[in-house]
């Protein structure tokens, strides 16, 4: 399976089930825009769950907000991004495309019909639009082109709400906009994406144990959304790569089938934002240090994790086929905490009405361990496993005669032990064992903790 062929094969999986589809799509789509459908929005909303529970609930120091997409403009004239957020952009005099030119590796050709590229300008990445009746310039506003700025709004706010001790955190989750020159790659680069950010707080001399802190929580991270280690690589972002507002960047890169690309960013924002805020709307944004009674601008770390490349390298490195039974299967080795789908219930036949109520008893049961457990009684349990392996769900639970401990309709022999037992299957190596319903309980609360 070649690279290229395997980025093919995840999008046509991701429509085929219901994780993503392209955006607009019977009006001939929106180029960077794709919708989550029934499966991947809830892949989507556990990667969330996950990071709300890791970077700000399980932690005493963090605080969350939900702050508005339209601000007021001048943040973004005093945060650098109306004169500074922008990408490279090169149009080919001959077909007309743009493309990045920090993407071209310098060629001066256009890598489509070999067209003379014209010249380098800056392009500004920032959607625009108009707030209100008038659209005039006055009214001007942006689609916020990450969620920081929503962050540090809200700083003083959540300083004169909570009295938080320094050194603490505000954690959001949102959209973010971002007018891409050339958007690629699936849910890669996106022009309308989704961030997981926090802005982490500190005193000056402070920031570089936070930032090691925080580099190995974004490990932990990715090890808990199922991240083979060795697929996630960091790279010490030099100076003149870094943004404008930052003294240390590490990008998380990972290997998605495309090449190693930046999956998320760790970032050392000095107290570059507040200071320029506090210069621009004339409001004090600075913290009292209650004991030694110093004032001053904290400094700030941001782990920030798209969600959107986290879905697709959650998706790409699960992707698997095997042989079995001389049969290709495909199937979604997802970390049982990230599947849409903990486990599927069935009965093995679906006209024994008998079969049918021992198996709605079992799921019902189950559903107390999670309710993401499925049911499905069409066609031949053969197909049923497939289809749950293709959307990665980790067990399937048969419920046959057996279960039922009953003679009359056993399969011949009686074996009175296995009443109230189920198969359990799991799906990376199709194995199967007989369980009782609450060892199958303890499997998958196990599982999925
Ligand atoms: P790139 O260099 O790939 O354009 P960036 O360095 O501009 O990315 P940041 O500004 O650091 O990205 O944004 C933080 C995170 O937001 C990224 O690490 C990524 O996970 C996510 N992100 C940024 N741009 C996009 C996009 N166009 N589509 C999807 N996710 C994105």
């Amino acid at each position: 399976m070649t690279e290229l062929h395997l980025m093919e094969k995840i999008v046509s999986l991701a429509k085929r089930r219901g994780f993503v589809f392209p955006g607009s799509e019977i009006y001939g789509g929106l180029a960077g825009t794709f919708d989550y459908g029934p499966l991947g929005v809830v892949l989507k909303e556990n990667v969330e769950r996950l990071w709300l529970q890791m970077f700000r609930d399980d932690r005493d120091d963090m605080h969350g907000v939900d702050a508005a997409i339209l601000m007021n403009p001048k943040i973004w004239e005093a945060s650098g991004h109306v004169s500074g957020f922008s990408d490279p952009l090169v149009e080919c005099g001959k077909c007309k495309k743009r493309f990045r030119a920090d993407h071209l590796d310098g060629s001066r050709k256009c890598p489509e019909c070999g067209g003379e590229l014209g010249e380098v300008r800056q392009f500004n990445m920032m959607f625009k639009t108009h707030a209100g009746a008038n659209e005039d310039t006055s009214a001007v506003v942006y689609l916020r082109p990450e969620t920081a700025g929503g962050i540090f709004m809200n700083f003083k706010n959540v300083v004169d709400a909570l009295h938080p001790k320094l050194p603490f955190g505000i954690a959001q989750i949102g959209k973010a906009f971002r007018n891409e020159i050339a958007p690629r790659d699936f849910i890669f680069r996106l022009r309308e994406l989704s961030q997981m950010e926090v802005e982490y707080f500190v005193a000056p001399s402070g920031w570089e144990q936070a930032f090691e802190e925080w580099r190995k929580m974004m490990h932990l991270f990715a090890e808990a959304v199922g991240l083979p280690q060795g697929m996630v690589h960091e790279l010490e972002v030099p100076t003149e790569d870094r943004a404008h507002y930052s003294k240390r960047t590490i990008d998380f890169e990972f290997d998605y089938p495309f090449g190693r690309k930046e999956l998320w960013g760790l970032a050392y924002r000095t107290d570059f934002d507040l200071l320029a805020h506090a210069n621009a709307s004339g409001t004090e944004l600075s913290y009292l240090d209650e004991e030694t009674k110093e004032k001053f601008i904290p400094h700030v770390i941001e782990p920030s994790l798209g969600v959107d490349r986290t879905v697709l390298a959650i998706l790409s490195s699960a992707y698997r086929e095997d042989d079995m039974n001389g049969e290709v299967r495909t199937y979604l080795a997802l970390a049982p905490r990230v599947a849409p789908v903990k486990a599927m219930v069935s009965p093995l036949l679906k006209n024994k009405p008998e079969l049918v109520a021992k198996a709605r008893e079992v799921r019902a049961e189950l559903k107390r361990v999670h309710p993401a457990i499925a049911w499905d009684d069409n066609g031949n349990i053969g197909k049923r496993y497939r289809r749950q392996d293709e959307i990665g769900t980790p067990f399937c639970i048969t419920i046959d005669f057996d279960t039922l401990g009953d003679p009359s309709t056993s399969s011949g022999q009686e074996r009175p032990d296995l009443k109230d037992t189920v198969t359990l299957r799991h799906r990376d190596t199709g194995t199967q064992e007989r369980l009782t319903i609450p060892e199958v309980a303890e499997r998958i609360r196990v599982a999925i903790e």
